[in-house]
């Protein structure tokens, strides 16, 4: 008889949650109570909680650590450094077994409860359960307004349509993860990786909440990054951008030849035009820079994916099977 518990308990669903964190110790022990909670409320599944530590220095990863040694379920990955929420959360999925895995930030702005109902749609059949926010509470009117016109700009731009008010909160099924991890790519932008898969996915509409404790890791600087990463990850639009420039400069070009040899042929103090030719000269360097700039963010990017250095690196693994830190 004793056989019997164990072998229901093989038949249960593995579950991962992931979560990036990033100096985060005034909010990880309540993120953790929150996890484990939602755990307990679904034991129908066999659940793991895969937290990567990305390089914090303060207190965040001794707190996980502590925790996987008390609890089976609590898995940590700590990094060499800090390398990008998007880049934890990769390794995080890299490392996942699980059947369905959700991605969740550690600052409980996005409500554990909702991957209870991300669980059901999942159930249903569908293969990416993707949280839209229809409100953000507490963060800034500039963050907001920010964030509204980058999802419709980068929709515009992209060939892939990319949901908009969408973040990386969602549950993915195991074929579209290891879909995911066929992806090597550097520059990751990881919902429009997620749309470009495919599958069944479906919206999930719900109220973000003010971070629980601590402040963003998203400077505004991290922010512009993350936004160009998005935007020159799915689209190569940028580049025509550089001709449609070149096109009208051209233009104005013609009209100011003529108009110079107008002034030429039928006047007799043809020097007058130095302010013209001034304002030549800085127009067309100014298109000039502006499009070797663009060009330069491909080439950067292009540059940074040929040399095909590992991802991030691992210093550690706790809770693992096996805990030798491989080097990917
Ligand atoms: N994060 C990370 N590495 C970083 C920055 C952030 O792992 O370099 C984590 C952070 O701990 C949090 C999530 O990514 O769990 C989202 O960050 P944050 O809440 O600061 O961003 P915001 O919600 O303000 O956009
Ligand atoms: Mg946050």
């Amino acid at each position: 008889m004793a056989i019997l518990p164990s072998s229901i308990a093989a038949q249960k669903k593995l579950f991962s949650i992931v979560i990036p964190c990033f100096n985060e110790q005034e909010v990880i022990g309540e993120t953790l109570k929150r996890l484990i909670e939602l755990t307990e409320a679904i034991p129908q599944y066999e659940t793991e909680l895969i937290f990567v530590d990305d390089g914090s220095r303060d207190q965040t990863a001794e707190i996980l650590i502590r925790a996987a040694k008390e609890d089976s379920r609590v898995k940590v990955i700590s990094f060499a450094r800090n390398f990008g929420h998007q880049l934890a959360v990769t390794a995080g999925v890299d490392a996942s077994s699980g059947d369905a895995v959700v991605l969740i930030d550690a600052d409980l702005q996005d409500p554990p409860q909702v991957i209870l109902e991300m669980i059901d749609k999942w159930e249903e059949g569908n293969d990416v359960v993707y949280a839209t926010r229809i409100e953000r509470e507490g963060e800034s009117a500039f963050k907001k307004g920010a964030a509204r016109w980058f999802y419709r700009l980068l929709n515009r731009l992209s060939d892939v349509p990319i949901p908009l008010d969408t973040g990386d909160f969602r549950l993915m099924s195991r074929p579209v993860i290891d879909n995911l991890k066929q992806m090597p790519e550097r520059d990751r932008f990881i919902r429009g990786m997620v749309s470009w898969v495919g599958f069944k996915q479906v919206s999930l509409p719900y109220r973000r909440a003010p971070r629980f404790a601590g402040t963003s890791k998203y400077p505004l600087i991290k922010m512009i990054r993350f936004a160009a990463d998005g935007i020159l990850s799915f689209s190569t639009k940028p580049l025509q951008l550089s001709i449609v420039l070149g096109l009208i400069a051209a233009c104005l070009a013609m009209i100011g030849i003529v108009l110079v040899l107008a002034q030429r042929l039928m006047t007799n103090n043809w020097v007058e035009g130095w302010s013209a030719l001034m304002i030549a000269v800085l127009f067309i360097g100014g298109v000039q820079l502006l499009s070797v700039g663009i060009l330069g963010e491909y080439v950067g990017r292009i540059y940074n994916e040929v040399k095909r250095r590992p991802l991030y690196i691992i210093e550690s693994k706790v809770g693992f099977r096996e805990e030798a830190p491989p080097s990917t």
